[in-house]
Order: structure tokens, then sequence, then C-alpha cells
């Protein structure tokens, strides 16, 4: 089973290309957004601490970040292979998993790019702030996240991409359809269910 991440801005549609992935392969998709966000809801010990980095669009620290992480791919439906879904976002995550990776003697098989434009992404995060109510989707906060994740995350592809297991998708377009291309990239590299 495959080990793999999902990365692109937000907005791009990862969250719901993780969970369809995730079915087809028979793999858990682990969204650290989402376990902050139950953190939050369930007014865990973890939740109060996030809670007002959430609501600023700023990162959560990646020491606890990193803990969370180690703890969920540590359980036992992760023990086969997973797809991460907004983690690794920093530099510091990125060397923390390769640690994970080799402490369970495995490696990362492909990244998933998800290609978006910002216009569109914007355009999407205002829909769901409609639909969803998210307390990180108003317009600044958006906008802030997208600054956050340029600076951030979108320079870690590179690294991926000298390791060349980065699958470029164009995350416009039908969901049925981006989830077929995501499929057929994987395919391509002898991922398949
Ligand atoms: P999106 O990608 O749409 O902004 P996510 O659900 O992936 O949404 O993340 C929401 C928020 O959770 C982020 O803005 C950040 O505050 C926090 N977060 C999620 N994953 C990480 C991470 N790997 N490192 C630091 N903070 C994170």
């Amino acid at each position: 089973m495959p080990n793999l991440l999902i990365v692109g801005p937000p907005g791009a549609g990862k969250g719901t290309q993780a969970a369809r992935i995730a079915e087809a392969l028979g793999v858990p998709a682990v969204s650290t957004g989402d376990i902050f966000r139950q953190n939050i809801k369930d007014r865990t010990e973890l939740g109060e601490r996030v809670s007002a980095i959430l609501d600023a669009g700023e990162y959560v620290p990646d020491s606890l970040t990193n803990e969370l992480i180690d703890d969920r791919l540590a359980q036992a439906d992760a023990e086969q292979g997973y797809l991460l879904d907004g983690y690794p976002r920093t530099a510091g995550q990125v060397e923390f998993l390769d640690g994970v990776n080799l402490r369970r003697g495995e490696q990362l098989d492909a990244v998933i790019r998800l290609v978006a434009e910002t216009d569109e992404v914007v355009r999407r995060l205002l829909a769901r702030a409609q639909e969803q109510g998210r307390s990180d989707d108003t317009e600044e906060v958006i906008r802030h996240r997208l600054e956050v994740y340029e600076r951030e995350t979108a320079p870690l592809i590179a690294i991926f991409a000298e390791r060349g297991l980065v699958v470029e998708v164009d995350g416009i377009g039908a969901v049925d359809d981006v989830t077929e291309r995501i499929l057929a990239g994987l395919a391509e590299r002898g991922i398949a269910a």
C-alpha cells in the first residue's frame, strides 16, 4: 500500500479528493486540518491551544503538528500506508515525516500536486464559507492563508520534485474528472488498488 501526500493551495479541493483517492486505494486519508477542527469542536486541550491559530489563518507550531502526525500514523489503519492531506506544510514537517518513514523502513511513493489558480480558490473558499461557516473562511483570513501557503508550503514542492515524486493534476473541473486524473497519474507510477 502506498504512502502518499496531496498538496496544493487552500481551496484546491485536497480534502474532497483525498477522501476519494484514499477510499479507492484502501488507505486512510489523514487531514491535520480536520483533526485540529475536531479537537476544537470537542474542546480538548489540543483544541484550546490551536483554536485562535486556525482562526487567524496561521500555522500551528511544528512541535504540536508533528506529534499529532506521529500518533496518527502509529494507529493500526495507517500501518499499510496513508494519504496525508495538509501535512507536511513546513520544511521542519518534511524533515520530521522523513524520520517517521525511515523508522517505518519506508519512503513516500508519490506526491499529488493539485493545481488551481488563485481566483478560483478564493471563489471556492468564499462559497464554502457560506455553506459550512468555517471560522477561517472569511475573505481577510482566506487571503492570509494563501500568503502563508505561498511563503511556507509552495516552496516545499521543489523538494518532492527533486525526488521525482510529484504527480501534477489540474484541479479545475468536475470533482469526478479530477479524481479520474489523479488515479490515472498514480496508475502511471504503478500505484493502483
Ligand atoms: P486549508 O488547506 O483549506 O486552509 P486545512 O483544513 O488543511 O485547510 O487547514 C486549516 C488550518 O489548520 C490551517 O490554516 C492551519 O492553521 C492548521 N493546519 C493544518 N495543517 C497544518 C500543518 N501541517 N501545520 C500547521 N498548521 C496546520
